[in-house]
């Protein structure tokens, strides 16, 4: 058994004040799992533990209880109402049957009184639980985070998952009998290309959004009028089938822009494909095309509903989504991650008459 002169707080006191505290201090048996005080209590003293384990936890949302502190032998806890005279803040259980001092509040902060040396310690050593609590808080909020992110990413994807499988797995059913005709047997097979072409895209943003945030490796200058032409003949065949028309408005201005090329790309069919998911019954995207004396600015402009007002501000925050069925939020995010390694800037806004705009400027290389 741990004596009163082994807990930090007691060690270096004068004979007669140990003696004091010895005299004043009461000897408290618990069992395992008992409570020792329990939050709301009044803080009526402080304990020094000579026994035994004990824990102390909070409880969050009424339920959810959490650790604090776990102390052994020699430590002492329940000093906070000891300084602020309030209710416990928290609960202190026994963790095994455990043997505790008890000593008076009235005693403790008469012997404080008189042994300012003590008074100091006590201030140290509850700063420096503070300290450690700050910490253990800061790393838990992080991890939580971190899960709560994993989840909601996971949650996104297998939404978005389910439904082109279910429409696969119907259309192989039902299209590949031995009476198929050879129409039918195409319809399915445009059917089934454009399933896998959502699952494919689905699984590049997933791989683009979980990369670590690093820069890409290597800009390389290309020619932007080159990269425009062969990006839009790429994105083209996908928006007729969707009843899109896609209109270049004018030349690119004739200059270089250091970039990566596939990932650049990237950001147009991001910006493409929102643009068709606003127009479900099809519609016209509009390339515009202007620079400034550094930058080449394109714009991306639709004849849709334009940008709910509720994600206007947010847009291109990671799973930021408002108002579509299968939306994953990351797009954007992404085209925005995409646009920053490239030293660029972009932004998104409504047209007065309606439709939306999406627009990135990139620096001109020179
Ligand atoms: P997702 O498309 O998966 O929802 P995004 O980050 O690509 O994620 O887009 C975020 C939201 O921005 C969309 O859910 C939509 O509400 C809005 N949005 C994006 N582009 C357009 C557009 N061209 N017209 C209208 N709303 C748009």
């Amino acid at each position: 058994m741990a004596p009163l002169e082994a807990c930090e707080l007691f060690s270096g006191l004068e004979p007669a004040a140990l003696a004091a505290v010895r005299k004043a201090a009461e000897q408290r048996k618990y069992l395992r799992g008992q409570e020792i005080f329990s939050e709301g209590d009044p803080g009526d003293g402080l304990y020094v533990i000579a026994e035994g384990a004990v824990e102390i936890c909070g409880v969050i949302a009424d339920a959810h209880k959490y650790r604090l502190a776990r102390y052994g032998p020699g430590d002492f806890f329940g000093e906070l109402a000891l300084v602020d005279d309030k209710p416990r803040a928290a609960t202190a259980v026994a963790l095994r049957d455990s043997i505790i001092y008890f000593i008076p509040r009235e005693v403790m902060l008469r012997l404080l009184e008189e042994t300012p040396g003590m008074a100091l310690k006590l201030l140290r050593l509850v700063g420096q639980r503070l300290r450690d609590f700050d910490r253990e808080h800061a790393r838990q909020l992080v991890q939580n985070e971190r899960l709560a992110a994993v989840g909601q990413l996971a949650r996104a994807v297998l939404h978005d998952l389910k439904n082109p499988l279910a429409i696969l797995s119907l259309t192989l059913d039902s299209s590949y009998t031995a009476q198929t005709d050879t129409a039918t047997r195409r319809a399915a097979e445009a059917r089934i290309r454009r399933q896998l072409h959502r699952i494919s895209e689905l699984v590049n943003d997933i791989m683009e959004f979980t990369q670590p945030q690093q820069p890409i490796h290597k800009l390389e200058p290309v020619n932007y009028p080159a990269f425009i032409e062969q990006t839009v003949g790429d994105i083209q065949p996908e928006l007729v089938l969707r009843n899109v028309q896609l209109v270049v408005a004018n030349r690119p201005p004739n200059v270089m822009v250091a970039m990566k090329p596939t990932r650049l790309k990237r950001v147009l069919f991001n910006l493409c494909d929102n643009a068709a998911d606003a127009m479900p019954e099809g519609g016209r995207i509009t390339l515009y095309f202007g620079r400034t004396e550094g930058e080449v600015i394109t714009e991306i402009q639709d004849t849709g509903p334009g940008i709910p007002p509720e994600i206007l501000d947010r847009l291109f925050e990671p799973f930021a989504t408002f108002g579509k069925a299968h939306g994953t939020g990351l797009g954007l995010s992404i085209c925005h991650r995409i646009i920053e390694d490239h030293h660029g800037r972009i932004w998104g806004h409504n047209l007065p008459g309606g439709g939306a705009v999406f627009a990135f400027a990139l620096p001109i290389w020179k």
